[in-house]
């Protein structure tokens, strides 16, 4: 019985510099009894050269879809470039665009998505791909604002006197602003945490951060926060302009799944705010973010002085490090899958019907089926 052949493909788009499979994962792959092929470049902008996987004992090809029976991305690759009966791994994102997962299905490729798993189940921590990547997201965070702020974030005492630290607050306190949280404090910085889950306020309290209280407590399903009343989202904004004003630094990370990220920090919020003041939005997308008026790869100075970083793809710009993290996922998911060599796709699974798109030229998924049928995911 020949071995399977795992390809990683050369990412496109913009800014995109994470590649799917680093030279460390060839060994991994090879001990499941799964050979690795990577396209020429792939690691490439991740400072993984050709010449490491070869030395890994990868193949390195012009042809990897044609040489694959398992391909490995970030973002879904054309359909088109893919044959009936290849396994496709990566961050699909079908609930977002469940027309790409249809295509995926009449292209007859059975579709795995990271971004499925369910993210408080223990033995599919390994495999977190949203986890692994908004760590990286949220320390790239902190330190991107640490660069943009005039100041230092440590208290420093010097010859020429006493420099008190910056004050940095962090708005979500999932898995990106729990990183941001501990990155601004082993810089030095007094930070303070804010959720709306009683969880995530706990989680904030136990990095040593002070808890922002405010009124709002909004905990929903699967460890996510449920979106708040219009009610409730006037009052904590309102509450939010009077708390923010004495931070020198504000990091927001909230999102709630399925919905557009709810404003926190509205323009009057900004205009609470110091001159000199930096604010980073790394909930900022193409519909909207955190900070009212803030746009993803887009840095803006209010007129009060207030700079306001709409983030965008963050993971993306530490490449070596996300990359890392994203393959040993792709390795602990296919180590899930694979069995003597060959992929198991056990519907009664949990972690296989959580990340399994299309099959057979069908989308399995439900909640991609009922987006599809035009019903609620
Ligand atoms: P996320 O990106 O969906 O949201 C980030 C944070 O924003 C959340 O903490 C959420 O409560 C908060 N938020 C939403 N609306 C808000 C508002 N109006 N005001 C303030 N904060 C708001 O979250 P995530 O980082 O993807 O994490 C999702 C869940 O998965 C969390 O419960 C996390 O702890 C859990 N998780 C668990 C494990 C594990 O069990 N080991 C691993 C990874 C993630």
């Amino acid at each position: 019985m020949s071995e399977l052949a795992v390809g990683v493909v050369r990412e496109g788009g913009a800014g995109e510099r994470r590649v799917g499979l680093v030279p460390e994962s060839v060994a991994r792959l090879s001990a499941r009894g799964l050979s690795t092929v990577v396209q020429a470049g792939a690691g490439a902008a991740a400072w993984f050269p050709d010449a490491d996987y070869a030395a890994a004992g990868a193949t390195v090809t012009g042809n990897v879809y044609e040489q694959s029976d398992i391909v490995v991305c970030l973002h879904p690759p054309d359909p088109e470039l893919l044959r009936e009966g290849q396994l496709l791994v990566g961050l699909l994102q079908p609930l977002l665009d469940p027309e790409r997962a249809r295509a995926l299905a009449d292209a007859k490729v059975i579709a795995i998505s990271l971004d499925g798993l369910p993210r408080t189940l223990s033995r599919a921590q390994s495999m977190d791909a949203l986890t692994s990547q908004a760590n990286v997201a949220g320390y790239k965070a902190a330190i991107l604002a640490a660069d943009r702020y005039g100041g230092y974030f440590p208290m420093l005492m010097t010859a020429a006197g006493t420099v008190r630290p910056a004050t940095v607050l962090v708005l979500g306190a999932g898995v990106a602003g729990l990183q941001a949280i501990g990155t601004a404090r082993r810089l030095g910085a007094v930070v303070t945490g804010y959720d709306v889950r009683e969880a995530a306020r706990a989680d904030i309290a136990s990095t040593g951060a002070s808890v922002l209280s405010l009124d709002a407590d909004a905990a929903g399903s699967g460890g996510y926060a449920r979106a708040l009343t219009a009610d409730e989202a006037a009052r904590q904004q309102e509450a939010m302009a009077a708390a923010v004003a004495r931070f020198d630094v504000v990091i927001t990370t909230a999102q709630v799944p399925g919905r557009t990220p709810p404003v926190l920090v509205t323009a009057a919020a900004l205009a609470a705010l110091h001159p000199g003041a930096v604010v980073v939005d790394l909930a900022a997308s193409d519909l909207g973010g955190n900070v009212a008026g803030s746009v993803p790869d887009t840095t803006v100075v209010t007129d009060g002085g207030v700079t306001v970083v709409g983030a965008g793809n963050l993971a993306a710009s530490v490449p070596r490090a996300a990359s890392t993290a994203y393959a040993r996922n792709v390795v602990a998911l296919l180590s899930h899958l694979i069995k003597d060599g060959r992929p198991v796709l056990d519907p009664a699974d949990e972690i296989t019907a959580a990340v399994l798109v299309t099959q057979d030229g069908e989308v399995v998924h439900p909640a991609v089926r009922a987006l599809l049928n035009g019903e609620p995911a």
